[in-house]
């Protein structure tokens, strides 16, 4: 981050408290994803601010797992996350923990809590538990098994501890207040009893800590000094303060709280994310048309894009939901300035030049990039047969329209200018074929003083044309809030894939896994990194080249 930017408000809290000293001026955060799903763009918002305040201050970052709900997770999505943290530009180094690795220190601060008289095992039904929380507006009441002994606990939550007791039959709970104003106060839960295997832990363990009471432990033990978590944790820092307090560990972490990234037209929620998955709604958890990080690689969108985008995005306490362009105009700028220029027809829609000699074939010379000089030009084949694309001619043209039209001219970049004499259907009348003239003396890049023509197309000579198979994508939703929709499935937009079989340049030909091309007037196209072979493309549609859809919603609200 640009030093000179004004600071967000937790880095002007991380850098107060190196100026005042507090944790002898260390940054120490972490990143602590659940291993039950992928990640998404909401998730990359805190990878880059845990990881992005470390690396501006000479701190350290841990990649922590809280895998404290087996049977939800699984080691699949523990390797997904790794890749996908990796692939966003950030290192943990010799940093990746579990909350699973603090089973034995958590199991010891549960029975120094127990020591102290502030935990005690409940044998209330969960149901009943449920009865005694009271409400919001009401205070709940104190379980009957409140006073047991300290020796009593002990002995149960061993005996918990050793599988003696069937799930649900005990949970052990904090002593604090039933009567809080605070929900998460009314002596929360500490640990529950389940018989299941942990992916880490084996069949160690019959018992597992609660979230709230591993999370905020965790962080204790790894010594992190700033605990950055979403809003909806704010409620629970009283809980995670008063750990701190009774425990007294060595370092003691700040809980500071951020609003989540909302991303307009996707979807942000894990639980969410899996039906669409799990019921085959998308092609995986990488389908490119889904905010994962693994759709948008999939995709083709640049890691540095990404930070780009949630630099701009910033980081406030306020709730937000970002338009979608701005992710792709981050997109777009990357690639601006990256991406190499090339021509391919996506709906191809042939042309025959009647008056150029059958069989001869010249090259013209094709620039690989409009304002960097370096990657200088390419040759292309031109011919009697060229594709140009479908939507660049109209039969019945309105008059503002410069592309091809019966009778009308246009000039093919870094090629001729054409005109449009006969048009060829077939017998549902569809037009199959274009029949056009050229005019010999408008070769582009030619000395001569040239005739202007309003119209420039892109164009693939016939002959050398590669087939390729191109996806585009569209928005999966036509919610911009699919995720706060009762029924977010009635939103999705039909028309989220489409399938076309493209024709490329020749020099498209034999392009390695992992390219990405503006094609000229369309957009940036990158190889699709599981179905592409050099030898038969798939490109996948990264972005279009203008924000269409704000253009879309403009003509409507125009026409409304
Ligand atoms: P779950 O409902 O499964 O807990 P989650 O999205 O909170 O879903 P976690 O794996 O617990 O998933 O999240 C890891 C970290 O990422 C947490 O610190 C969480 O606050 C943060 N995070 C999750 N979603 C967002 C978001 N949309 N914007 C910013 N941070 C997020
Ligand atoms: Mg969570």
């Amino acid at each position: 981050m640009n030093n000179a930017a004004p600071k967000d408000f937790i880095r002007q809290i991380i850098s107060d408290d190196i100026e005042s000293g507090k944790h002898d001026g260390d940054v120490v955060t972490r990143f602590p994803p659940e291993p039950n799903g992928f990640l998404h763009i909401g998730h990359a918002k805190s990878i880059c601010l845990n990881f992005g305040v470390a690396q501006e201050n000479g701190g350290r970052t841990y990649l922590r797992f809280d895998d404290t709900n087996p049977g939800k997770e699984s080691e699949a999505y523990v390797e997904a996350i790794k890749e996908d943290v990796r692939w966003l530009g950030f290192d943990w180094e010799d940093r990746l923990t579990h909350a699973s690795d603090y089973f034995d220190q958590l199991y010891e601060a549960a029975e120094t809590l127990i020591e102290m008289g502030k935990a005690y095992v409940d044998s209330l039904s969960a149901e009943e538990i449920r009865e005694y929380r009271g409400s919001f507006t009401e205070a709940g009441k104190d379980s009957p098994y409140r006073e047991r002994s300290v020796e009593e606990n002990l002995d149960l939550i061993r005996r918990m501890r050793d599988g003696e007791f069937a799930d649900g039959e005990h949970v052990l709970r904090a002593k604090i207040d039933m009567a809080s104003e605070n929900m998460n106060m009314r002596d929360p839960a500490l640990y529950r009893i389940r018989h299941i295997s942990h992916q880490n832990t084996g069949d160690k363990w019959k018992i597992y800590p609660m979230y709230d009471f591993a999370h905020g432990l965790s962080d204790a033990f790894e010594g992190i000094t700033h605990s950055l978590c979403t809003l909806e944790f704010e409620d629970h820092r009283e809980l995670y303060d008063w750990f701190l307090d009774q425990l007294e560990p060595p370092h003691r972490p700040r809980q500071i709280e951020f609003s989540r990234l909302n991303l307009a037209y996707a979807l942000t929620s894990k639980r969410k994310l899996h039906q669409l998955v799990e019921d085959g709604i998308v092609n995986g958890w990488d389908d490119p048309r889904l905010a994962t990080l693994a759709g948008m690689r999939r995709r083709g969108y640049p890691p540095a894009a990404l930070r780009n985008f949630i630099q701009r995005v910033g980081v406030t306490r306020k709730e937000n939901l970002i338009e979608m362009g701005v992710l792709e105009n981050s997109v777009r700028e990357h690639f601006d300035h990256v991406a190499e220029r090339r021509m391919a027809v996506l709906r191809p829609l042939k042309i025959v030049l009647s008056n150029y000699p059958k069989g001869e074939i010249e090259m013209v010379a094709a620039q690989n990039h409009p304002n960097r000089a370096e990657p200088g030009t390419r040759e292309m084949p031109f011919g009697r047969e060229i594709y140009v694309e479908r939507t660049d001619f109209m039969e019945e043209a309105p008059k503002k329209f410069f592309r091809l039209k019966p009778g009308g001219e246009v000039r093919l970049r870094f090629a001729y200018i054409i005109r449009c004499d006969a048009v060829i259907k077939d017998d549902s009348g569809e037009v199959v074929e274009l029949r056009c003239s050229y005019d010999p003396d408008t070769r582009s890049g030619s000395a001569a003083a040239q005739r202007k023509v309003k119209g420039t197309i892109h164009w693939v000579s016939v002959a050398h044309a590669v087939p390729a198979e191109v996806r585009l994508y569209d928005r999966l939703f036509t919610s911009p809030d699919p995720g706060n929709a009762e029924n977010f499935l009635d939103d999705l937009n039909p028309k989220s894939l489409e399938v076309v079989n493209a024709a490329l340049e020749p020099s498209l030909g034999q392009v390695a896994t992992g390219s990405t091309y503006q094609f000229e007037r369309l957009g940036y196209f990158s190889t699709d990194p599981v179905d592409h072979q050099p030898d038969k493309p798939v490109f996948n549609r990264v972005v279009t080249l203008r924000d269409t859809w704000a253009k879309i919603e403009k003509e409507a609200l125009m026409k409304s």
